[in-house]
């Protein structure tokens, strides 16, 4: 079994590391209401036993997870739908409209995985998919609520990152569980004055102005906290999504100007990565500049994939 890392926060809600590449890199959310759970976000396949493990530690029985709610099918947050709606016979699965035929079918969100990630990089961190059955699957149109368990949980349609991407505000923790669509923010980097908080662009679908709406339609919920997948819990929003939409801005900025150089992805992708230590140095963070580049180099690398994308598709 590996190293089993967990964190409970208010109302029910427990922070799991998913142990994606390193430990604090992408978490997800089990939430619990009068005995019956759910799963915000799912890590890997190679999570699946995290999730069991955390279960029976709590105490808690399989047969008490009700939902699986993916935030959207990208591999991080979805890639044990799977794999967890199989040990949860009891459980249905909630996906954004446009994710739905990706978790019933998976051949071509697994060949597009491959083409972000490479042959080697994808097994080690995916594996294969395992399909799941359409009778178990809800469709999540905006603005659809869920009572669970008495507690309401509305979601919303928040494209930006990607077109298949929900969040789901939960009014007992005025909390917003938010996937990527508010950024990523890692805790080990935020010692400083300021934290760093970055929008993953992730290819293929990245949209500034539709990212730009949804923080706006976040923020007019007036929640008091997100839940990042990438990662734990986070308050003080207003400067939060005040940087994060100034980061968007900056990030399609550099895109633009290096739009016309050859070797253009690798070029943004270190401007990226500078403007990340720079901004950490800034602010005294108390990480060395060679430990910052290396948590950060995979991050930065897939931005400037999905910058590079959108480049040529704009
Ligand atoms: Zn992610």
């Amino acid at each position: 079994m590996t190293d089993v890392f967990f964190q409970d926060y208010l109302c029910g809600i427990t922070c799991i590391d998913t142990m994606l590449g390193r430990r604090g890199m992408a978490s997800c959310y089990l939430i619990e209401q009068d005995g019956m759970l759910g799963f915000i976000d799912t890590g890997t396949n190679n999570s699946v036993p995290i999730m069991l493990e955390v279960l029976r530690r709590k105490g808690y029985d399989k047969e008490q997870v009700a939902y699986i709610m993916p935030t959207h099918v990208h591999l991080d947050h979805a890639g044990g739908v799977g794999g967890l709606m199989k040990e949860f016979s009891q459980a249905q699965l909630i996906v954004h409209p446009r994710g739905a035929r990706h978790m019933i079918d998976p051949t071509k969100l697994e060949a597009g995985s491959l083409a972000v990630y490479g042959e080697e990089t994808y097994q080690r961190l995916f594996g294969n998919l395992i399909a799941v059955d359409p009778l178990r699957v809800i469709h999540a149109e905006d603005e659809m609520t869920l009572d669970f368990n008495g507690r309401e949980l509305l979601f919303l349609d928040t494209p930006g990152h990607a077109r298949h991407h929900y969040c789901i505000f939960d009014k007992v923790s005025n909390g917003l569980f938010t996937g990527d669509t508010f950024g990523a923010s890692y805790p080990q980097l935020n010692y400083g004055r300021a934290p760093l908080i970055f929008p993953p662009t992730t290819p293929v679908q990245f949209d500034p102005e539709a990212w730009t709406q949804s923080l706006k339609a976040l923020m007019s919920l007036k929640p008091e906290r997100v839940f990042l997948t990438h990662y734990g819990m986070h308050e003080g929003l207003s400067d939060l999504a005040t940087q994060l939409r100034l980061t968007i801005k900056d990030y399609a900025g550099i895109a633009v100007e290096y739009a016309e150089h050859s070797n253009r992805t690798e070029r943004i992708a270190e401007a990226l990565l500078q403007a990340s230590v720079d901004h950490l140095l800034d602010q005294e963070c108390g990480v060395p500049e060679s430990q910052i580049r290396d948590w950060l180099v995979q991050d930065m690398t897939l931005n400037a994939q999905g910058l590079d994308f959108w480049l040529s598709t704009t």
